[in-house]
């Protein structure tokens, strides 16, 4: 048996690496347990997001975008660019230079907060004691007062398309292709399929999506998500829902996918095959029989609304757990766990996470959609306001898609916030403060936004939802 500790964290992606800070700064004595491991034998903090989801994936999402930018969209600017070339090799050790900062950066955290890093595969026992094997098969036995699982999810493998390396590959190997496919295909128009498809049309690719889905990001307001799908489309994107895989096969250095749509069979035949088709938590080989930590019936961890599991002292947060799979939703988590073992009683409000796909447009939404409130048999109303109609969209040459708010019929209080449009992940952050704040759509309406920005787009939304948008004519009478 080895050193006591106040808090184990097992896994230190976003939701462990920050519960481990906070408890650290919370004066409790803390240790992070992580088997992911560099090339070179040494521990690597951060999890999927830092290594291989969130930030990997927006360094290529920019670069593509500033190289589609200057290959397709200068000259209509007046700027001319002669032999826009990419260099993937660049690009890609720039992606790596990126993580490693980042990485690195958590490690110096970890000491300036006085987190003990523990290197090696995390298995929960009974009565909070955390058994850690180590690269070398050594395993030794740590106690806790309390433990937080944060061993987050891995990408789902599924049987007509098992990966080959080189040709058949998840999210992971999306992100390290050392050319540009000249055809590629994605299973699954979610938000991976979509971010990692962005990157390889723009770099050149002929993207083939196919979706078994008979809707378009179901879980996006449907006018948002039907604007989105258009520029999709205009950008060579191949989208093709109600197109279920049945096999696929790699002969001759290529990939054949065969898959059913509305039309009957189909062949397709790419140079490589992403599969993005969604993500299973982490949960093999961690819990001894009798930890008492149960898993619901889709195979995450059981926990309450405050990430209790059901074992006193034991907790999970983040992928693991239900809900949206998001690294600031993993944070938050992280947060509330540390601060609550500390004894303050805070809440994630669940009903504020906003979720962004970094398309273009992005797609930004936070609360719910009209589509949901039709089910839910809510009276509402809408405003929107198209970014066709904003200056300084147009000035940036992104003057497509619109931003809605969706606000109560009676009480005008916000109750969504879409957006598909330029900047539309950061433009978000203004509807999550104003629900968090439980504003109302008048609000937002007699506040002043700096002219010309693309927040006006949100002043003339919220305008709208009574009737007073001033540059657009309006859907709905004023009263
Ligand atoms: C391509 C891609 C792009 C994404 N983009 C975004 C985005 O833009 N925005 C966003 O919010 N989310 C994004 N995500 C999702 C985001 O990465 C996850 O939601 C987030 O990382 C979850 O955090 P977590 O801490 O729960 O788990 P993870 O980040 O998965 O971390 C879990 C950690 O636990 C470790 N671990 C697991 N089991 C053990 C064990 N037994 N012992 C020790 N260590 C263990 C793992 O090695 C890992 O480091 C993306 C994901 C992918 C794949």
């Amino acid at each position: 048996m080895s050193d006591k500790y106040d808090v184990i964290v097992i896994g230190a992606g976003p939701g462990g690496y920050v519960a481990a800070i906070k408890a650290a700064q919370l004066g409790l004595k803390t240790a992070c347990v992580e088997y992911w491991t560099s090339a070179e034998g040494k521990q690597v903090l951060g999890g999927t997001c830092l290594n291989v989801g969130c930030i990997p994936s927006k360094a290529l999402l920019e670069v593509s975008h500033k190289y589609e930018e200057a290959s397709e969209h200068f000259a209509e600017q007046g700027i001319e660019a002669q032999g826009v070339e990419i260099n993937i090799a660049k690009m890609m050790e720039r992606k790596s230079g990126i993580v490693n900062q980042l990485t690195g950066g958590i490690a110096q955290l970890f000491k300036a907060n006085g987190v003990t890093s523990i290197h090696g595969r995390g298995r929960l026992l009974a009565n909070r004691q955390v058994e850690v094997t180590d690269g070398d098969g050594k395993v030794t036995v740590y106690e806790a007062e309390n433990v937080i699982i944060a061993t987050g999810s891995t990408p789902v493998e599924i049987p007509p398309a098992p990966l080959k390396e080189g040709f058949i590959v998840d999210s992971e190997g999306a992100l390290e292709f050392d050319e540009v496919p000249k055809r590629l295909g994605v299973i699954g128009a979610g938000v991976i399929g979509l971010e990692l498809g962005s990157v390889w049309a723009r770099l050149g690719s002929e993207v083939t999506i196919l979706e078994a889905q008979d809707t378009f990001l179901p879980a996006v307001d449907q006018q948002v998500a039907k604007d989105a799908l258009k520029q999709f489309k205009k950008q060579g994107l191949n989208i093709n829902l109600k197109a279920r895989v049945t096999g696929t096969s790699v002969k001759r250095n290529l990939v054949y996918v065969n898959y059913e749509d509305t039309k009957g069979e189909q062949e397709l035949k790419v140079d490589k095959l992403i599969v993005a088709v969604g993500r299973r938590p982490n949960t093999d080989n961690l819990l001894e029989a009798d930890t008492g930590v149960n898993l619901d019936e889709r195979g995450f961890i059981f926990v309450d609304e405050n990430c209790q599991t059901n074992a006193p002292g034991v907790w999970a947060v983040g992928d693991v757990v239900r809900g949206p799979m998001l690294a600031h939703k993993a944070s938050e988590e992280g947060v509330m766990v540390a601060e609550r073992i500390a004894g303050h009683k805070p809440q994630v409000n669940y009903d504020c996470i906003p979720s962004v796909i970094y398309t273009a447009p992005e797609v930004a939404w936070v609360g719910k959609s009209e589509e949901q409130l039709k089910s839910e048999g809510e009276a509402y109303k809408v405003g929107t306001f198209p970014f066709a109609a904003n200056g300084r969209a147009m000035a940036a040459n992104a003057a497509s898609g619109l931003v809605k708010i969706i606000a109560d019929e009676k009480t005008d209080r916000i109750l969504g916030f879409h957006v598909s449009g330029p900047q539309a992940s950061e433009i978000v952050a203004q509807g999550v403060i104003a629900m968090e704040f439980g504003s109302t759509a008048e609000d937002l309406a007699l506040t002043c936004f700096a002219h010309p920005t693309l927040s006006e787009s949100v002043h003339e939304a919220a305008l709208g939802v009574n009737g007073g948008a001033i540059h657009i004519a309006n859907r709905r009478k004023k009263k």
